[in-house]
């Protein structure tokens, strides 16, 4: 076993460190308070090579592979201030991007991913509904086979980059009847389709940069060669994607991890009172220890799923429990930097509240901690859960 990250790899986390510190999240307070998508930062990304890092080369991509995208990933999620633009380029990569990648017919991929990693196109993941979270077997939203195109009609919501997005991968339902695991398909829908609207903005108290958005699909008809994978296929394809979805989408939250150890190391040292530094405060300084903890615990998981995928391996039991203790560890982690700042920690000045507020959500989207628990339960012997979403 080596732990060693190769010389190319390390390379490319020193670049991507550089990267994101030089040229993204300068503005991330001004997005955050505005709610708005740094347009220029999803340019340098795109400019950057990020959205193209698991992506082949014939597509335009780097085809880094699996463990050295996490290793870049990282980087970039340690490296950028803008918790919401670096969310919203995981989203992009990890809920639309490898769909393509898994399960996309050649023409597909060749239609879409050049414009998903040169940034002139932003993806998205349409599966959540008003009535459907985690149960995603129930969700309502249906599809009907008319001629060479289907009609769709049903409802989305919270979806991350909704309102900016050229492409969403969308689940909808297409038998009435049978099993329920054979009764959804997964979809390509452009942006432009006629009968999708983008109904409204969702605010939210975090990732404020990520625009959040709600789809209204009503008669929408799409073109036949726009379903992904096979009809009836769709909860296959989410299962044998969300394993990267969870465990890449992970990789960022270590990074912002490592950030929050760093920032508030340097504060506890600095900081003052009763004459002592308030890290000789053995209530501060187990604090950060059980932060830096969980950051290396986290870090061995991630590394072992980037690994996994690279032999090509499955990492459903090990992606979720990288996603249960990565997202827990990063709100516990946030809540600790928020502590140690004292009233700094609260107050806009600096950007301690802020990571917080990003941290909020993180034991939610992607399935949330406990269906994570229900899987990783289902995985060890007990009585099967559901593998929700
Ligand atoms: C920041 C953010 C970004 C998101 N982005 C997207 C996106 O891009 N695309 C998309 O489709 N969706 C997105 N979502 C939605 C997300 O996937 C759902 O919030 C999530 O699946 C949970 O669904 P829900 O919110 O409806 O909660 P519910 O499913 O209603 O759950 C509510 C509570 O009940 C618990 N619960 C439910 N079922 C069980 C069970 N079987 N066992 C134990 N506890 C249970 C949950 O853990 C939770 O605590 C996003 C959400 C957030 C917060």
């Amino acid at each position: 076993m080596d732990f060693a990250l190769t010389p190319e790899q390390r390379d490319l986390r020193e670049r991507v460190i550089r990267f994101a510190r030089d040229e993204l999240g300068a503005k991330a307070a001004e997005h955050d308070r505005d709610e708005s998508f740094d347009r220029d930062g999803w340019k340098a990304c795109a400019e950057f090579g990020v959205l193209g890092w698991p992506v082949p080369a014939e597509y335009g991509g780097s085809g880094h592979d699996p463990l050295t995208t996490i290793i870049a990933c990282e980087a970039l999620g340690y490296g950028c201030a803008d918790n919401g633009l670096a969310f919203a380029v995981d989203n992009h990569l990890w809920a639309c991007v490898i769909y393509l990648l898994r399960h996309g017919s050649p023409q597909q991929r060749a239609r879409f991913l050049p414009g998903l990693v040169d940034g002139t196109l932003i993806g998205a993941h349409a599966l959540t509904e008003p009535e459907t979270g985690s149960d995603m077997l129930s969700l309502t939203t249906t599809a009907q086979r008319d001629g060479d195109a289907y009609v769709i009609d049903g409802a989305k919501c919270f979806i991350s980059n909704g309102t900016v997005a050229d492409l969403y991968v969308l689940f909808a339902r297409t038998a009435r009847s049978g099993p329920a695991q054979q009764a959804l398909s997964a979809f390509l829908l452009p942006r432009d389709t006629p009968g999708l609207e983008v109904r409204r903005a969702i605010s939210k108290a975090g990732l404020r940069g990520t625009p959040m958005g709600e789809l209204r699909l009503t008669g929408c008809r799409l073109p036949a060669e726009n379903l992904l994978g096979a009809e009836g296929a769709g909860y296959r394809v989410f299962t044998s994607v969300i394993e990267w979805e969870r465990g890449f989408m992970a990789a960022g939250q270590v990074g912002r991890l490592q950030r929050l150890l760093e920032t508030s190391v340097a504060y506890a040292n600095d900081r003052t009172q009763f004459g002592v530094p308030i890290g000789a405060f053995q209530a501060v300084s187990h604090r950060l220890a059980d932060l830096r903890v969980n950051l290396e615990l986290a870090r061995l998981m991630l590394y072992k799923v980037g690994w996994l995928k690279r032999e090509g391996r499955i990492a459903l039991l090990e992606a979720s429990i990288l996603k249960l203790f990565a997202g827990e560890s990063l709100l516990e982690g946030a809540l600790a930097a928020m502590r140690v700042h004292g009233a700094r920690g609260y107050v806009a000045d600096l950007p301690i509240e802020r990571e917080v507020r990003d941290a909020l959500a993180a034991p939610t989207f992607g399935g949330t901690s406990d269906i994570q628990r229900t899987i990783i339960a289902g995985l060890t012997g007990l009585p099967e859960g559901s593998h929700g979403a």
